[in-house]
């Protein structure tokens, strides 16, 4: 794993493996939007990996221990509308109790910026870590839009999960959010004309639900 203070690559080999799928043109899409979720439940691991822990007092069947629980965490999940969507399950298979929060965000083609178009976020994010899900970070427009927004509701500590990321989208996000931390499996090399990642996986949108 590539770990610099905010961004977290994961490079563990099952990551890596099911990336190499959603990359390749020729994964159909039932088979993209499970391994989404399979990749983005890997790096909730990771995002995860700094929850505190506290002692707690059970019984086994055959003796009382101290075990270790998460101490008071309350975790909301914002995925950004439509591709953050197919992360979703993957972070709610291991944070189950998450509130939901749903940003709804298109790229204008012709200047690429984020236009928002819906917002229905919990009302409590003040209390609660927030993980922003965005797969594709490209220009960092829609990530920065989003945690604009989760900042504005009260949010205090954003962790941003994607699959891939450009390193302007990340440079973008780090120069307006410092304190985010960015976990990713992948950094690729660049944006292309169209504002695309390379060789990144195509639009991560249309490969989750076949609309191209
Ligand atoms: N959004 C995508 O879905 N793919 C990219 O490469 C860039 C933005």
């Amino acid at each position: 794993m590539i770990e610099t203070k905010r961004v977290t690559v994961v490079e563990h080999p099952l990551v890596q493996h099911k990336l190499s799928y959603l990359r390749d043109k020729e994964t159909p899409t039932v088979h993209f939007r499970k391994l989404t979720n399979e990749i983005t439940l890997l790096l909730t691991y990771e995002a995860t990996k700094d929850f505190p822990t506290e002692d707690h007092e059970i019984e086994t069947p055959l003796e009382r221990m101290t075990a270790q629980r998460i101490h008071g965490k309350k975790v909301a999940v914002c995925p950004v509308l439509r591709a953050g969507v197919g992360m979703l399950e993957g972070v709610l298979s291991l944070v189950s109790s998450a509130r939901v929060g749903f940003i709804g965000m298109y790229r204008d083609e012709d200047t690429l910026e984020a236009v928002q178009y819906y917002s229905k976020l919990p009302t409590d994010l003040v209390e609660r870590d927030v993980i922003v899900l965005d797969p594709m970070l490209a220009t960092g427009h829609s990530s920065v839009a989003a945690i604009d927004k989760v900042k504005e509701a009260g949010a205090q500590s954003v962790t941003l999960v994607c699959i891939v990321a450009a390193p302007e989208g990340i440079e973008h996000v780090h120069a307006n959010h410092s304190d985010v931390h960015i976990v990713c499996a992948a950094v690729d090399r660049g944006l292309n004309e169209r504002g695309y990642i390379v060789p990144g996986l195509g639009d991560a949108g249309d490969r989750l639900y076949g609309t191209k």
